[in-house]
């Protein structure tokens, strides 16, 4: 493998480093103490991103982006991470809704809709969880029903990032409850902005609240709004989330998380008197890091993350957990004591409680086992 870069990536390269400089404060966090300021430094981040022309980078021309490769894609992701760049509030639209927008979309759909994501005057929150359907997503049992020229939903979503700041939402509803579960299914553009629609955050175990729940009462949403037509949510979905787990985000990713250990849990592994402990996290990092190269080569090729998404999400999600855990054991009280509430990890028991949500978030470990058994070791199903 060939890891060294073109003359092109490299002047990308530099061109992206000398923008970041002069345009982000590295004490940013400092100047954020409170949640109001975060999200108004979050929403001036996405719009000095636009203006420069930096948002969407890997969109085709003709949507606005400027076709950057998988390779610069990942220099770009690599670069934010490395300054530690606001992830911005509207990410969910712009790297998953995007891409389904392109290719189910109408014309009317693409020229709006993807310009105001681009411009970040949209911000999309993933309206797919429910209480009672997570990793089984098809069982999910939030209704929308004809009604004059709109539908009307009703229901609830859960685990919605980001959903008090976000003025869109795509929603997965169902809209025959008498077809086949997977069948039954449409994906809706809902605005968030509209009386029968109700959003509580949710206070989690790091005291921050980055979800929410969202509850639908006989909102609305015109029957334009739905994208790939009725009854093909599920396609239209299941396309949308294989843009989770591109090289890219594992890469960006594993950036944030090795800093974050070098900078809260290096110390407390040190302190086991031997250096092991910072071996083994640099050994992990670098084992996860190999996996998102055979990523960004797959996609490179023109291929899809495919199963290979699942090994590197697998093993970088629990390698986290892994450090931050012996991070905290070899710290002690202290370690366990000393929790910020912010926004993003700041001490060594915020990464602990922090890492939490990487093994269940864009499916859980046991979903991508279950996919890796399938798929890669084509191992005989039970029952
Ligand atoms: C940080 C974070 C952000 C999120 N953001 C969003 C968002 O913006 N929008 C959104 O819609 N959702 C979001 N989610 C929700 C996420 O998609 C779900 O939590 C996830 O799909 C799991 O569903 P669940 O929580 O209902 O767990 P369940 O599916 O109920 O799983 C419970 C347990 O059963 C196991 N299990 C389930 N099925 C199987 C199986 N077939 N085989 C073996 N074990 C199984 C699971 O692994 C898990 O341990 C977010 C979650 C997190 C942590």
């Amino acid at each position: 493998v060939d890891f060294s870069l073109t003359a092109e990536d490299l002047a990308f390269k530099q061109r992206l480093q000398v923008w970041l400089r002069e345009n982000l404060p590295v004490d940013w966090r400092a100047r954020c103490p409170d949640e109001k300021s975060w999200v108004a430094f979050q929403k001036d981040w996405d719009h000095r991103l636009a203006i420069a022309g930096w948002t969407g980078i890997w969109w085709p021309r003709e949507f606005g982006g400027s076709e950057a490769t998988p390779t610069q894609r990942v220099i770009y992701e690599e670069l934010m991470a490395e300054v530690d760049a606001p992830e911005g509030l509207g990410k969910a639209g712009r790297r998953l809704l995007a891409p389904a927008i392109m290719r189910y979309g109408t014309e009317t759909q693409k020229r709006d809709l993807l310009s105001r994501m681009l411009s970040g005057e949209d911000n999309w929150c993933q309206g797919f969880s429910e209480p009672d359907a997570g990793s089984d997503l098809a069982s999910l049992q939030t209704r929308a029903v004809r009604n004059g020229e709109d539908y009307l939903v009703n229901g609830s979503k859960i685990w919605t990032s980001y959903a008090q700041y976000c003025n869109k939402c795509f929603l997965l509803a169902r809209t025959d409850p008498n077809a086949e579960k997977h069948a039954g299914l449409t994906l809706l553009l809902l605005d968030m902005n509209q009386p029968g629609v109700d959003v509580r955050p949710i206070q989690q175990i790091t005291g921050s609240t980055g979800f929410c729940q969202v509850f639908f009462t006989d909102a609305t949403v015109p029957f334009s709004a739905t994208l790939g037509g009725e009854g093909c949510g599920w396609e239209v979905s299941s396309y949308l989330l294989t843009h989770e787990r591109g090289a890219a985000q594992v890469f960006a990713r594993l950036i944030r998380v090795e800093q974050h250990l070098r900078a809260y849990a290096a110390r407390a592994l040190e302190a086991e008197g031997e250096e092991v402990g910072v071996a083994r996290l640099s050994t992990e990092i670098a084992a996860a890091r190999l996996l998102a190269y055979r990523i960004l080569n797959t996609q490179i090729a023109g291929g899809e993350p495919g199963p290979l998404g699942s090994i590197a999400k697998l093993y970088w999600s629990e390698a986290w957990q892994r450090l931050a855990l012996q991070g905290l054991l070899v710290a002690g009280e202290q370690g366990l004591t000393e929790v910020s509430e912010a926004n993003d990890p700041a001490t060594l028991a915020d990464l602990f409680l922090y890492s939490r949500w990487a093994t269940v978030s864009s499916g859980t470990s046991e979903v991508q086992r279950n996919i890796v058994a399938k798929r890669v070791l084509k191992l005989p199903q039970s029952g």
